[in-house]
């Protein structure tokens, strides 16, 4: 059922704005998902794969737009924000100053339905991924796609599902995905839907 209601759901994304700053986000009207992910964690290939749109996070690559959140609209009213990757040369101490304030100002906004985070399944969670869901505060609910598991074998991605559900408890729900074989994309596309139009 879900197959045919899906495809094509998000074939009206676009692009919106690109902020730098909360003063910036669009008007607290709607909702929105997040995205956040560890640089090379396959955050891109997964907005991709879920809006079924080649190329839409392709926007938030260029130059000038990678450390900035990037609004794209999926619906009326409905909205996707992709946080820029981290875990990059900054360290502990910059990224904390760097992605506190921000998760921190997203999740205070009445829009927030969810943050979905992307952690690459061959690693993981690992404890920066930790302190950002932590930042996200306990009113936001969250899901980790552990993405690439086409490069694990089915033993492999059932330890690593295992061990991220250890490790998440009841803090976030989580499950095995690839964008390049499309395991789990409509699990993850059905949680989007649900999340946008509640
Ligand atoms: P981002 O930096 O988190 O946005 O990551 P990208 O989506 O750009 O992906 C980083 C690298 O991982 C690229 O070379 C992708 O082709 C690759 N990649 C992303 N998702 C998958 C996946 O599901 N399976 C495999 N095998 N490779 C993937």
């Amino acid at each position: 059922m879900y197959t045919t209601t899906l495809v094509g759901r998000f074939s009206q994304a676009r692009f919106l704005i690109s902020a730098a700053a909360p003063a910036q986000f669009p008007a607290d009207c709607g909702a929105e998902v997040a995205f956040v992910g560890r640089s090379n964690a396959g955050k891109s290939s997964a907005i991709n794969a879920l809006t079924e749109r080649k190329s839409l996070a392709r926007t938030s690559k260029t130059p000038g737009r990678t450390r900035l959140l990037n609004f794209f609209e999926l619906g009326p009213l409905q909205r996707l924000v992709d946080l820029p990757g981290y875990g990059y040369a900054s360290g502990p101490a910059a990224e904390r100053q760097t992605w506190r304030p921000l998760i921190e100002a997203l999740s205070t906004r009445r829009s927030l339905r969810g943050l979905f985070m992307i952690v690459d399944a061959r690693r993981g969670l690992m404890e920066g991924d930790e302190a950002l869901l932590n930042w996200a505060g306990p009113n936001v609910p969250l899901h980790v796609l552990l993405s690439k598991v086409d490069k694990l074998t089915r033993t492999e991605g059932a330890q690593a599902f295992s061990s991220a559900r250890t490790a998440l408890g009841d803090r976030a729900s989580v499950q095995l995905f690839s964008a390049v074989t499309k395991t789990g994309l409509e699990e993850a596309q059905r949680l989007l839907q649900v999340w946008l139009t509640s």
